[in-house]
């Protein structure tokens, strides 16, 4: 139920993760108040084609972009737009996707516009130590839902730690990926340990976290993409692709080691 890769297939994913990487960093470099996410969506499709990849995103069930651009309180599937001009403050979650030799790589970074607030900060902050806390169960062995229940547990105690209980979203999450972006199995982010398939070296999944700074519920826009939180609170949403080897989790989406 969870496609088991070779290492050279792996390896070709590493190459694919690694365009993700460059596209975010490059994204991350240029973003800043006075920018629209219509020009980061642009330098990530930029950056993908010039890697020799193609932004997975761009068609993907008729999305029109390379990147999800999620600002504030929209927590993922945002659409880039000219209109959506960055101002100090705003927290903007990018999610963005490349295939390279047919193999995708899907990774996401929340990003602070200049001075955020320390809310807003602790927001981001809780999700990537949620995002890592699952990325550590990512290993052989471990049955899938041991990575929900890492990931909940580690927002639960960010929560506690930063005196603030965040929302889950329950009806998003992590996902098999390789040869297509969404493979089986449904990784949810939220979970009892010890259940679901377990887990073997050549599999891969994106674990990607998002919580609120308030409740849980989520409403989708009328442009049939853009989720955004009921109650009008800020959103963070962090992901990386991981691959399980012998040797433990392997994050095929970080940025090269120097
Ligand atoms: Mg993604
Ligand atoms: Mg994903």
């Amino acid at each position: 139920m969870i496609e088991v890769k070779t290492r050279g297939e792996l390896q070709a994913m590493r190459a694919a993760g690694l365009v993700v990487a460059a596209t975010l960093a490059a994204v991350r470099e240029r973003a800043r108040a006075g920018v629209s996410t219509a020009e980061l969506d642009e330098l990530a499709e930029q950056t993908i084609r010039d890697a020799g990849a193609v932004p997975s995103f761009k068609g993907y069930h008729g999305f029109p972009a390379s990147i999800c651009a999620s600002v504030n309180e929209q927590i993922v599937h945002g659409i880039p737009a000219k209109e959506q001009v960055l101002a100090e403050g705003d927290l903007i979650s990018v999610d963005c996707g490349a295939i390279l030799d047919g193999w995708h790589g899907d990774s996401a970074v929340t990003l602070a516009i200049g001075e955020v607030s320390e809310k807003d900060l602790a927001l981001s902050a809780a999700t990537e130590a949620a995002m890592w806390a699952g990325i550590e169960a990512v290993r052989a062995g471990n049955r899938l839902t041991d990575i929900s229940y890492a990931v909940q547990t580690a927002a639960e105690k960010a929560g506690r730690d930063d005196g603030h209980a965040y929302g889950m979203i329950l009806e998003y999450g992590g996902h098999g990926i390789g040869r297509q972006m969404h493979m089986e199995p449904f990784l949810p982010n939220v979970g009892k340990p010890g259940k679901g398939p377990r887990l073997k070296p050549g599999m891969a999944l994106a674990v990607e976290p998002m919580l609120t700074g308030g409740e849980g519920e989520t409403l989708e826009l009328d442009d049939g993409w853009t989720v955004v939180t009921a109650d009008g609170s800020r959103a963070a949403h962090w992901e990386h692709t991981v691959a399980i080897t012998e040797d433990g989790p392997w994050v095929l989406t970080a940025p090269e080691e120097a």
